[in-house]
């Protein structure tokens, strides 16, 4: 799986700032003229957050295997609809959430066998991996906290803990195994020394 240069992922627990720094690259870029959209998982399409909504949905009492194929499913419309094209179009795509987040949720929290999202992977993105992934890193209760402010949970910030705590160990043993293309940030500091760090990054591998 190739890395494509203009694909960039924010990855991270519930909280950790994943849509406020991928809003702030977004504006970045945009400063130096360059053409970006800043699109989400799941979701990112019409159908994509048809999707998430069943997804996310409280109420629902879902299957592991379910919740995987949903995510496959939204993904699969977001990259040929979305993040394809833009790509060849030279516009700079910017996803809150990518298949790390597969990995960590689906695979390191929920127990499913990570050689099975490795396959499915193959069929709904091939060819297809961000050049740059952001982990924003912070503690778990920090992030629910964060997040305490929206009106009503989601299934996932509904989940106890310990589901979290797999979830960020989860993302942890992604960044060890690839640390060219997931860059660790501490998120427990402000938005702006965040931005700092993520913008100089960027220019180091904008080259
Ligand atoms: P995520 O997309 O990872 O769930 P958000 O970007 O939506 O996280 O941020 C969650 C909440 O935390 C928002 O209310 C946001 O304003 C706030 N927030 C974002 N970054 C920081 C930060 N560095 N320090 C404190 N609060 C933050």
């Amino acid at each position: 799986m190739s890395r494509a240069k203009g694909f960039i992922s924010f990855e991270g627990i519930e909280g950790s700032g994943k849509s406020t720094q991928a809003k702030r690259l977004a504006g970045y870029f945009r400063s130096k003229g360059k053409k970006v959209i800043h699109t989400a998982e799941p979701g990112g399409t019409n159908i994509g957050q048809k999707i998430r909504e069943l997804l996310l949905e409280p109420e629902n009492h879902m299957e592991p295997l379910t919740e995987l194929l949903l995510y496959y499913a939204s993904r699969a419309q977001h990259v040929r609809e979305v993040i394809y094209p833009a790509i060849l179009d030279d516009t700079i795509v910017i996803t809150d959430r990518f298949s790390d987040s597969t990995v960590a949720y689906q695979g390191y929290a929920r127990g499913i066998d990570l050689k099975l999202l490795s396959r499915l992977s193959d069929i709904v993105n091939p060819d297809l991996k961000p050049f740059l992934t952001f982990m924003l890193d912070l503690d778990v209760e920090e992030g629910l906290k964060r997040n305490k402010k929206a009106s009503k949970k989601d299934r996932f910030e509904l989940e106890a803990v310990e589901f979290h705590t797999r979830v960020r160990k989860g993302f942890l043993q992604i960044a060890s195994e690839e640390p060219e293309r997931v860059k660790m940030i501490d998120a427990s500091r402000s938005q702006d020394e965040i931005s700092e760090d993520i913008i100089k990054i960027i220019e180091e591998q904008w080259r």
